[in-house]
């Protein structure tokens, strides 16, 4: 590996917030290269990326950091996914919905706390009717006005959409997993096509919301070239929003057998992902703070400038398990936030009290 080459790119991402296929392939690929230079070597790289990233972040957001109070409020889902832990077929699961009076008190509770963001987050469930998702949403925009309400609860028709967003919603989270045809057919079942979440996505951009697409690191079978197409169709969407995340795995799926994703990769695909697209609002993961403890703090220091803490009831909480070992009490817990707001100021950074939107025009 010609290190000179590696901090070339770097020079290159951070100018042109873009890179030839084969530049952003050398950097995803680094373990492999390194292993004959050595783990030294690889994370003085490394760190250099980080400080680029670093360096574009603070550019645009200064120090900041935007907390998000998560609310799963429902672990029902129709689909399948391979991956997930509350797939439909996955009968061991045991199932929870959240009512609207439940949701709007861990908005209240969340508010207390600083919270200027709820993200209402939920397998795809048939139960909530639009009807029932626009009356929750319309009772949270008058309840609290200052604050943003973001859904993710997956795939809908535009017109769903279009109602939620008149009922008070301004942002979605729908992350596309991943952009290319072949590996998206070995992650979902035949009833599931990659077009309509792209479809989707590109809906609810046209309908005004801030929107968030996004995908797993080192999910099954992905390769480097996959990774390289998530990027490109993420240049193509230009969204608001990009959450990536490790791959953890489940044993109530089909790939209980499948390795998680790493570290490594994940810190250095959100450092990419910061020097291609500055102004854009990424996340610490939980599943990042899953796989190491420190994993949202470094997370941040990668170029990351969201952390989303959960707000979910506590005896729910547990049943809302996309994978193993989702870190489930501490610093994930919103009502943690003074712990949190500690760690992450000795990381260098700083929680604020803010809705915390997209600054698009960098
Ligand atoms: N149903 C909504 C949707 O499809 O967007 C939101 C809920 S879904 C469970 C949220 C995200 O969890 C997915 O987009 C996926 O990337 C992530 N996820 C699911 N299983 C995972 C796993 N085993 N490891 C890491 N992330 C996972």
């Amino acid at each position: 590996m010609q290190i000179q080459v590696m901090k070339e790119i770097i020079g290159i991402l951070a100018e042109q917030h873009n890179a030839e296929d084969d530049q952003l392939k050398k950097w995803i690929a680094l373990e492999g290269e390194t292993l004959k230079n050595g783990k030294e070597e690889q994370e003085s790289l490394e760190e250099e990326l980080f400080q680029a990233a670093d360096k574009v972040r603070r550019a645009v957001y200064g120090d900041e950091v935007y907390i998000r109070g998560l609310i799963e409020f429902t672990n029902y889902c129709r689909n399948d996914c391979y991956y997930c832990g509350i797939r439909c077929g996955n009968l061991q699961a045991a199932r929870y919905r959240l009512e609207k009076k439940e949701i709007l008190d861990c908005c209240r509770d969340g508010y207390r706390l600083g919270f200027r963001t709820f993200v209402l987050q939920g397998g795809e469930d048939g139960f909530y009717t639009d009807n029932i998702i626009c009356d929750i949403v319309s009772s949270i925009r008058e309840q609290h006005s200052d604050c943003a309400i973001t859904l993710s609860m997956g795939e809908k028709e535009k017109n769903s959409y279009k109602e939620y967003f008149k009922a008070g919603a301004n942002r979605y989270l729908l992350r596309h997993e991943t952009a290319s045809e072949d590996h998206y057919r070995k992650l979902h079942p035949d009833s599931m096509s990659l077009l309509n979440r792209k479809r989707c996505l590109f809906d609810l951009k046209e309908i005004g919301y801030q929107v968030g697409a996004g995908f797993m690191v080192g999910s099954p079978y992905q390769t480097t070239n996959n990774l390289i197409a998530d990027l490109r169709f993420l240049q193509e969407l230009k969204p608001d929003m990009i959450g990536i995340g490790p791959y953890i795995t489940h044993e109530q799926t089909p790939f209980a057998c499948m390795e998680n994703g790493s570290l490594s990769l994940t810190l250095r695909l959100l450092s990419i992902l910061r020097l291609m697209f500055p102004y854009a609002l990424l996340p610490a993961t939980t599943a990042l703070g899953t796989i190491h403890p420190d994993g949202r703090e470094l997370g941040l220091r990668a170029g990351a400038n969201v952390v989303m803490p959960n707000l979910t009831p506590r005896d729910v909480r547990e049943q809302y398990t996309l994978y193993k070992n989702k870190i489930c009490t501490g610093l994930e817990d919103a009502q943690g936030i003074e712990l949190l707001k500690k760690k992450i100021k000795q990381t260098g950074y700083r929680i604020v009290i803010d809705r915390g939107d997209v600054k698009k025009f960098y």
